[in-house]
């Protein structure tokens, strides 16, 4: 007592400490060491000695010596170091040199007693130091460079090995005193997201704040940061959730607010049979559970985590043998066109049916081998799979159709698995157009740019690359715009949600409507009933998949339920660019049939009844229609449009010889076509027709129509009514928007009352005078270039209500007499029609 108190009064900086339980532990401080750093107590230079000894030493400087100090201390030799320590204002650094020697007392026990000097201010601008400190600045930088072993060089922080070792004694310690030791497992959540955002310097000060923060909390010693952004601590139990919620507090304070969230995982219950690093995996895999948290928080290790860690250890220990004795195998679930029901691509999923453990499911082991980036060899494996069975099929003669693989976020790092895929595919003799590569949307988010070259990689090689589980994220509309895709999946959950409320229609149709005019094809998973199926048809969606159709099976299953005559039918691969076309438009949405009508179609209804229609042979078979459609045909016509899609039309009736006649028409020239049919109750249905597709394999041809409006008025003049009573005497019919000079040209084909739609056209008399000069006979044309003025027409029909002029056309180069006539339309001052009628035929 009297000796420690002779030594505190000292105004000489020194300290004595003895290595007590593999820690340097403070024995004594004097007066002048609590003058050099600023304390004016000596209970909390002792507090802050013995929890956290590097607090104020320079960040850079901490681990390296903290190292000296331990070697120091464990070996014989002399302590000697530069370090920078902060000043009493806290404004600047001071530059410290401390010496050290060991001596024994009397009953032989080992102390260390070290002095301090101060070496006066620290700068890191040269011109603000004298000569002598800035050679001891510069010793400073050269010295901590030396690599510290048992202390973590950034953070000062013991590093894990040493740590591990304290852990121990520290576990005893807090036993011995009656409390329950518990070990956390702690970690910063977007560390990397971080990095990338503020860059590695400020992620490094981060760490080190962090650092700071629980070397106040637990103390210096009873931390460590393991690696990265992980750290671990031996805490007390009890009191430890309100500790931790203080923790959490500060840390997000730290570093000015630029700070993350905190995940800790606690072992408590930690026996003595437990080493510190097995205690430090649980604390980890409870921590671990936390994964999708996005603020802090802590878990508890438990015993379903213990089962959970246990199936976690049978996985990575068994998966070779797995592999090699053919646990693993791949299940395939068949992926259905919607237009024609056919099996058009095959997913394998991948089964684990483990001896006495029996099937494990693809959630079970595929994260557990994400997260020790083993999945690679599964994934390739499952390609072996594949590349076998396409054979098998080869052999029993059956249509080769597409088939999709699952790849994870670690394949792409673990190696070069485009071109591992490549290989096999290539040795194997198989085209890459028979490979498609699904890949979850979620885990693109993750190094954007690389993903992106990835998958632009398996694109240039000729494999179709599939967005899976779309809308499961956050980053869906992002990733789509950024990155092609080939198909888009939908994600179970859009058909969960399908019947709450409309909202859920919309939202999907409208993603529907979206993936089409991106060009993308669809497929929507988890389809269970029939009502989903009929919603995807209408809406354009072009594969659907799901237990509806089947489950995932064995390659023996789906050669079984062919030699039964019960398996789906697998498409053509020949027909597919067909049904592609032909699956894609949405029966929700009008843009289709709309393109090319200007401005024709703004006044109708939102939901058209519109409805696909296939040509073949002379027969006629709706394909696709949406609910209107058939609820249109079945009001006014009696006909129940067939949910199998497979009803033909009788012969038809009057009223519908014009539409078949059209329709025909339509298919075969490629145009788009109206037609009026005139109802029972003698309303006028008007509908537009345009081909879709050819289908070159059987001859069908696919029309999309679209039924715009339905007149009940009998005396309404309807455009298409007054067009159609003139075509068949006129050559050309002209439509003119007298305000913009926008025009429609509509020709008829001789001999027939319907109308093709030829074309659009702006700025109508300058572009007419124009094709004077090669239309019409030279002596004709100066004087017709001469009349044919927009005010010299409409004064004209003005005076005599209408315009009418006759001259010689070319045709083929004979001239032939023309009568043109131009009228304004009956309650339209807005548009004129003109005709033009080659007077000759009616002579
Ligand atoms: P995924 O790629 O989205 O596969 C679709 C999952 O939905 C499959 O589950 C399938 O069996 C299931 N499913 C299909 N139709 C229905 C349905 O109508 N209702 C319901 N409730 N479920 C349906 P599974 O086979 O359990 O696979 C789960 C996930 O595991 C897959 O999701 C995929 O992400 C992953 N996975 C499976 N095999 C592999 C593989 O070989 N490699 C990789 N990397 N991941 C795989
Ligand atoms: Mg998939
Ligand atoms: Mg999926």
């Amino acid at each position: 007592k009297e000796e420690r108190s002779y030594m505190e009064n000292s105004r000489k900086p020194f300290a004595i400490y003895q290595f007590i339980d593999k820690r340097v532990v403070t024995l004594v401080l004097s007066a002048g060491f609590c003058d050099l750093f600023g304390y004016d107590s000596y209970a909390k230079a002792y507090y802050d000695m013995d929890n956290d000894m590097y607090k104020e030493t320079h960040p850079d400087d901490a681990a390296r010596i903290a190292d000296a100090a331990f070697r120091f201390a464990t070996e014989d030799g002399k302590y000697d170091v530069i370090y920078r320590s902060l000043n009493k204002q806290g404004d600047g650094y001071r530059i410290i040199h401390a010496k050290g020697e060991h001596y024994y007392t009397d009953t032989g026990v080992r102390l260390a007693q070290v002095w301090y000097t101060d070496e006066g201010c620290y700068s890191a601008d040269d011109n603000k130091t004298s000569s002598f400190t800035h050679s001891l600045a510069n010793a400073l930088c050269e010295e901590s460079f030396i690599k510290a072993t048992y202390y973590d060089h950034l953070t000062g922080l013991p590093s894990m090995t040493y740590f591990f070792e304290l852990a121990d004694i520290k576990r005893r310690q807090i036993k011995s005193n009656g409390g329950r030791p518990a070990l956390l497992y702690m970690d910063l959540s977007g560390m990397k997201y971080f990095n990338h955002k503020y860059g590695f310097a400020e992620g490094d000060t981060l760490l080190q704040c962090f650092a700071r923060t629980l070397a106040e909390t637990f103390g210096n010693e009873s931390c460590s940061r393991l690696g990265q952004d992980h750290f671990a601590a031996v805490v007390q139990t009890s009191g430890l959730n309100s500790e931790l919620e203080t923790l959490f507090d500060k840390c997000r304070r730290i570093n000015e607010g630029r700070s993350l969230s905190v995940h800790v995982g606690v072992y408590q219950h930690w026996y003595d049979g437990i080493a510190a690093s097995m205690a430090c995996d649980r604390a980890k895999f409870a921590c671990d559970t936390l994964r999708h948290l996005y603020s802090s928080g802590y878990s508890y290790y438990n015993l379903s985590m213990k089962d959970e860690e246990e199936k976690q250890r049978y996985i990575i220990s068994n998966l070779d043998k797995a592999l090699s004795e053919g646990w693993i195998t791949a299940y395939y679930q068949p992926i259905v066109r919607a237009v024609n029901g056919r099996v058009c691509d095959e997913e394998a999923l991948a089964r684990w049916i483990a001896p006495e453990k029996g099937m494990l499911s693809p959630a079970d082991f595929i994260p557990i081998l994400e997260d020790h980036k083993l999945i690679y060899k599964l994934d390739l494996y499952m390609v072996d799979c594949i590349i076998k069975k396409i054979g098998i099929l080869r052999d029993a003669g059956l249509h080769l159709i597409p088939q999709s693989v699952n790849l994870s976020r670690s394949d792409f790092d673990t190696c070069d698995i485009v071109e591992e895929i490549c290989r096999r595919v290539d040795a194997a003799g198989i085209s890459h157009d028979m490979l498609n590569v699904e890949i979850t949307e979620s885990i693109i988010g993750q190094d954007f740019e690389f993903m992106k070259e990835q998958i632009n990689r398996f694109r240039e090689r000729g494999f179709a690359v599939w967005m899976d589980d779309f809308g499961s994220g956050y980053s869906s509309l992002d990733v789509l715009q950024s990155i092609d895709f080939d198909l888009i999946k939908f994600d179970m959950r859009f058909m969960q949600k399908l019947n709450e409320g409309n909202t859920g229609k919309i939202i999907l149709s409208e993603l529907m409507k979206m993936a089409t005019f991106l060009g993308i094809d669809t497929v929507c998973e988890g389809v269970e009933t029939p009502e989903q199926v009929q919603f995807l048809q209408e809406t354009g969606c072009s594969k659907l998949q799901g237990y509806y159709f089947q489950k995932p099976i064995p390659v023996e299953g789906i050669l079984q339920k062919y030699e039964k005559g019960i398996q789906i039918g697998f498409e053509n691969p020949e027909e597919s660019d067909y049904y592609d076309t032909v699956g894609r438009i949405n029966l929700h949405d009008l843009s289709f049939i709309a393109q090319g009508v200007k401005g024709g179609l703004d006044n109708y209804f939102n939901i058209l009844p519109m409805a696909v229609i296939e040509i073949y042979d002379g027969q006629v078979r709706f394909a696709r229609t949406n609910q209107s459609y058939r609820e249109f045909m079945d009001r006014y016509f009696a006909f129940k449009v067939n949910d199998k899609q497979e009803t033909y039309h009788d012969k038809p009736k009057d009223a519908a010889e014009i539409f078949i006649k059209t329709l025909v028409r339509s298919s075969e020239t490629g145009d788009t076509m109206y037609v009026d049919e005139t109802l029972p109750d003698s309303s006028i249905v008007h509908s537009c027709l345009r081909r879709l597709a050819v289908n070159r394999c059987s001859g069908k041809i696919a029309v999309a129509v679209a039924v715009l409006s339905i007149v009940k008025d009998e005396t309404g003049t309807t455009y298409a009514n007054i067009a159609r009573a003139l075509a068949a005497d006129y050559v050309n019919l002209f439509y003119v928007d007298l305000e913009d000079e926008s025009f429609i040209e509509y020709s008829s084909i001789a001999g027939d009352d319907e109308l093709a739609l030829e074309r659009h056209g702006k700025s109508f008399f300058e572009a007419s005078r124009k094709d004077a000069l090669k239309l019409i006979h030279k002596d004709d044309r100066e004087r017709f270039i001469k009349a044919f003025t927009k005010e010299n027409i409409l004064s004209e029909i003005d005076r005599c209500g209408t315009f009418v002029y006759s001259y010689r056309l070319l045709k083929d180069d004979v001239p032939v007499l023309v009568n043109m006539k131009a009228v304004r339309m009956q309650h339209d001052r807005k548009h004129i029609i003109i005709g033009v009628r080659n007077n000759e035929s009616d002579n």
